[in-house]
């Protein structure tokens, strides 16, 4: 794989990677500022939500503890047969009825049995005495389970489904010392308080009501009070228990209420879980009326996921911009310097030198390894180049070798086939003539024959270096084979030729000058056969004209030079 998809993919990695874990670093960090948030939360508004509700009770059990303790009751109490105690303890009763909230009260007396009661519409009036309670009636059983438990204060919730409201019945004890005299009490419409708390608006956000048993005594859910609860086994009540999904949470909870009742703490918070979600339950203990207040808060509605998407979303999109620009910086930095070098080798590979990779606008290494590259690619060409050119040195010495002759260094027969054919094609085209000589040695058997192989040799050589300083730079010169040399003039006419012919003639006759093995001069001559040669001809006609020009020397008894005569017609 080439690097870009790679870092792209390691690029797309990192994002993917670090945004799970911004996502779960912040979700943890701001679970932990709300939980500590909501703890606080929870415990203000169970707090607030206690005070409301035990102004108007705590005003109720003042005074109805102020009318229980007043001397007409408590005279009364001891002697309840006392008609004028009587009189003057319903008249009492009477004057705290008009202050009570409900405008109501009972008074139930131990000893008597007698039930007093009175209520709002001044129902009774002047027959308060309603009847006589009796501990094997159903509908009494309250009274007796309240004296047996010896609380001096009960509080008992008695909702009235037909008329929908929801009654609380503030039961004290009536003491003279150790024995119970009776339980009085009064009503108290909590319907409209119990909504004002448990019915709040927030949402996210249920409270609820539990007496010392865990008994559920106010509910936004009015299936889930305890009705009654004074008068029924543990099994049959409805407690927080019906509330909470794990058992931990249920001990937990109840765990906070004993702690609360011992007085260490106003308000305890616990995590809990209620329908598989993750609530805060904040619980405070209302020692006035024996009860305990929950405040369940849902945490996914007070922090809910979509609040950490905008936060995420801004998170992730700066990432990936800054992982863009790195790759865009990685892209000019190193990989395009590093493709134009890739394609800079491609090039040097086929034999170019690239002028446009320049290091200039690279990084540092990237600059270095441009720079070495360049110099080893000018340095690599500069070798080439050496190579070539004695490549080509060789070749032109080789040409030169395959065209000439080794013993004289003349041109050899291919070297001057060569030239005739150039001269012939020259002279096509600028109308000139060329001339041919065709020289042999005379009698060169003999030399050889009477001097050796070696003094032939040093013959021929000195015919070479005869002709040589015979001829004009034009000329060219030739050994065409054993003891044959061939000369090519460039000429006007064939007088030309045969001045030429006649020269070379007598001066190898005479100039050679050849010691022979026992010292005398070496007698070397040539016979010579010369052509002018028309234009157009081609060479082979030349040579054989030539050479029939040098046949004639050699029959008219050789050193001597013959041109070429025509042959005359045939005689018919
Ligand atoms: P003619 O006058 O008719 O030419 O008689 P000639 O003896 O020269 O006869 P011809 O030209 O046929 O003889 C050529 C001789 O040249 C034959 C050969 O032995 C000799 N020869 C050829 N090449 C060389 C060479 O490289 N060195 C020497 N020393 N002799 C050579
Ligand atoms: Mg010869």
């Amino acid at each position: 794989m080439n690097l870009k998809p790679r870092f792209l993919l390691l690029t797309a990695l990192l994002v993917v990677v670090s945004a799970t874990a911004a996502w779960y670093a912040s979700r943890q960090l701001a679970e932990g500022i709300v939980a500590q948030w909501a703890v606080r939360y929870a415990e203000k508004q169970v707090l607030y939500d206690k005070s409301r509700l035990l102004q108007p009770i705590v005003r109720e059990i003042a005074l109805a503890r102020q009318l229980f303790n007043s001397p007409e009751i408590r005279n009364w109490a001891r002697n309840s047969d006392d008609p004028e105690l009587t009189r003057l303890a319903i008249a009492e009763m009477e004057s705290y009825r008009m202050n009570f909230a409900d405008r109501s009260y009972f008074i139930a007396l131990l000893e008597s049995g007698r039930y007093y009661h009175n209520n709002t519409n001044d129902e009774f009036a002047g027959k308060q005495y309603r009847y006589t309670l009796s501990p094997d009636k159903v509908a009494d059983r309250w009274f007796y389970d309240i004296v047996r438990q010896r609380r001096d204060m009960h509080i008992n919730v008695n909702p009235d489904i037909n008329l929908g409201v929801t009654k609380l019945w503030i039961d004290l004890l009536l003491r003279d010392g150790d024995t119970i005299l009776g339980v009085a009490g009064t009503g108290l419409d909590l319907t409209r308080l119990i909504h004002a708390v448990v019915e709040q608006t927030q949402p996210g956000m249920t409270s609820l009501f539990v007496d010392h048993n865990g008994a559920i005594q106010a509910h936004r859910d009015q299936r889930m009070i305890d009705y009654a609860s004074i008068s029924k086994t543990a099994a049959d009540r409805k407690t927080l228990d019906l509330v909470f999904d794990r058992a931990s949470d249920r001990a937990a909870v109840r765990a906070a209420m004993r702690e609360l009742a011992s007085g260490t703490n106003s308000v305890i918070s616990r995590f809990v879980e209620i329908n598989g979600k993750r609530h805060l339950a904040g619980v405070a203990y209302l020692p006035e009326i024996d009860w305990y207040e929950i405040s369940l808060l849902d945490l996914d509605v007070l922090l809910p996921i979509s609040s950490f998407s905008g936060i995420l979303l801004v998170y992730g999109l700066t990432l990936l911009a800054a992982l863009l620009l790195f790759n865009l910086a990685l892209g000019r930095q190193v990989l395009r310097p590093l493709m134009r070098l890739d394609q800079a080798m491609q090039e040097v590979e086929q034999g170019r030198v690239s002028e446009t990779l320049s290091a200039a606008d690279s990084p540092g290494e990237i600059s270095r390894l441009i720079e070495h590259f360049h110099r080893m690619a000018l340095a690599q060409r500069q070798a080439r180049l050496d190579l070539e050119s004695k490549v080509e040195e060789r070749t032109e010495a080789l040409n030169r070798l395959a065209k000439t002759d080794p013993l004289t260094e003349l041109l050899n027969r291919r070297g001057m086939s060569e030239r005739i054919e150039a001269e012939i094609s020259r002279g096509r085209r600028k109308q000139s003539h060329i001339g041919l000589l065709w020289l042999d040695i005379d009698l060169f058997k003999e030399i050889n024959d009477q001097h050796g192989h070696a003094m032939g040799d040093e013959a021929l050589k000195a015919v070479a270096m005869t002709l040589r300083s015979l001829l004009r730079p034009y000329d060219s010169v030739s050994r065409w084979g054993g003891d044959e040399f061939l000369v090519l003039t460039p000429a006007g006419d064939a007088r030309d030729v045969n001045a030429l012919g006649e020269r070379i003639r007598a001066a190898i006759a005479d100039t050679c000058g050849l010691p022979d093995t026992s010292g005398a001069p070496l007698r070397l001559t040539v016979s010579v056969g010369g052509y002018f040669a028309d234009q157009g001809e081609d060479m082979e006609s030349m040579l054989q004209r030539a050479d029939r020009a040098l046949y004639d020397a050699k029959d008219a008894g050789r050193n001597c030079y013959r041109a070429y005569i025509v042959d005359p017609p045939p005689v018919s």
